[in-house]
């Protein structure tokens, strides 16, 4: 039984919305952005949502409209996806990279000592679609003595003046803190809608402010407009619908925009994501969970506590006790039945870009030790029971089979 990692979610709904958008005559930026930015800005209960190409596009963006240059500090977890610290070397200025705890979320302690009279922003990074501690991250930076070091340098950062909470929510729409949209939360919450993701455009991602007062959340929204098309005062679909071919280039913005036909897919899929999607992810978790719990080896992941709740994008296995090298045995074995897995994330340290850049893994044990005993296991709406019983099965028996445990047997018939 072949069984895929994450296949795109396509339905009827979606291939509606593509085929109305290709038979409007209207593809890039237009009335469909328009429409996702409105329902982003719903679900996630923001003052604002403005979809981009990329969550990395997106991340940069935003440190750059708060300023953020060379020079400047930008506080991340060590565990992440290289877009993460992408962002921050591409404005210029340094990621500093901090552990994280076993839930896999930023230090908020190492975070508290981690920040400098240079530190910006903070990216916490929702893993697997837990939420971070943003009620705790909020409260260190505002504390009096933490605002006190911040140096605001431009408008936005005199505004705020404040270190810049930003949350990497790439795996975490619809996740929740006390029961409302997690973005809540952060100053500013940045989605992907890569294709392996809950909601995917293909490729995509989506901004949502919840800035302080001192902003205007429309003035933003129409400022990261133009800032996501060159900054030019007349958008293409404004200027083809008889709004005059003059416009101007305001400043140096980029070229970031989602085009209609991804949004589409964006729009289809949110049809179905609270009422379906979501629920299927969160069954085929609880069921993992319910029968690994049965094995000594099980360390279950974070998905429902502490008021917080997981989106469930990934299913993070994690093994107690075992090595890399073990780790590695178990995923073979159980890629040898055609099931693919994968690992969420080889830390940052470990990568040649960010070795070449001076970051030690041995700094960041806590990243160490979550990546070496994870599998990330297939979790998504199309997965029928059949394949998820397969799954399961495979799994006990590749990690029995490698820790040489006793009374290794096939498991019995497993009933959903
Ligand atoms: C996928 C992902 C990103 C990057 O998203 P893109 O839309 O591909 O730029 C960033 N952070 C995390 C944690 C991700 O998993």
């Amino acid at each position: 039984m072949k069984i895929s990692f994450a296949p795109p979610y396509i339905d009827q709904l979606v291939i509606d919305e593509v085929m109305d958008t290709l038979n409007s005559g209207w593809i890039t930026t237009g009335p469909k952005v328009a429409i996702l930015e409105h329902q982003m800005k719903q679900l996630t209960a923001s003052d604002a949502a403005v979809c981009v190409n990329s969550w990395t596009s997106g991340a940069i963006l935003m440190l750059k409209w708060f300023g953020i240059k060379e020079g400047d500090e930008v506080i991340i977890p060590a565990y992440t996806y290289c877009a993460t610290a992408l962002s921050v070397l591409h404005c210029g200025a340094t990621p500093v990279m901090v552990d994280v705890d076993d839930d896999c979320c930023i230090s908020t302690t190492a975070v508290l000592k981690a920040i400098t009279p240079k530190t910006k922003a903070i990216i916490a990074v929702d893993i697997a679609g837990w939420p971070c501690n943003y009620k705790e991250l909020k409260a260190i930076i505002n504390t009096p003595e933490i605002k006190k070091l911040f140096i605001a340098e431009t408008a936005k950062q005199k505004a705020l003046n404040r270190i810049l909470l930003i949350a990497d929510a790439a795996h975490s729409i619809g996740a929740t803190i006390d029961e409302l949209p997690a973005s809540k939360y952060s100053d500013v919450s940045i989605f992907s809608f890569h294709a392996v993701k809950n909601i995917t455009t293909a490729e995509g991602g989506c901004i949502c402010i919840n800035l302080p007062p001192a902003f205007d959340a429309n003035n933003e929204y129409r400022y990261l407009k133009l800032y996501t098309l060159n900054g030019q005062s007349k958008d293409a679909f404004t200027k083809s619908n008889g709004g005059g071919w003059k416009y101007d280039i305001l400043f140096m913005g980029l070229k970031i925009n989602m085009p209609d036909i991804c949004a589409a897919i964006g729009i289809g899929q949110l049809k179905t994501y609270h009422a379906k999607l979501l629920p299927l992810r969160k069954r085929i978790a609880s069921i993992y969970c319910e029968i690994f719990k049965e094995m000594d080896w099980f360390i279950e992941p974070a998905l429902k506590r502490d008021n917080r709740e997981s989106s469930y994008h990934l299913f993070a296995l994690r093994i107690k006790g075992i090595s890399e090298a073990q780790r590695d045995q178990i995923i073979d074995s159980i890629m040898s039945s055609e099931i693919t897995v994968n690992v969420h994330f080889t830390p940052l340290p470990m990568l040649t870009l960010f070795k070449d850049l001076g970051y030690e893994i041995g700094k960041y044990p806590s990243a160490y030790a979550l990546y070496a005993n994870e599998i990330s296991l297939p979790i998504y709406p199309q997965l029928t029971d059949g394949e998820l019983i397969f799954i399961i099965k495979t799994v006990i028996n590749s990690v029995n089979k490698v820790l040489q445990l006793d009374n290794f047997k096939e498991l019995e018939e497993i009933e959903l």
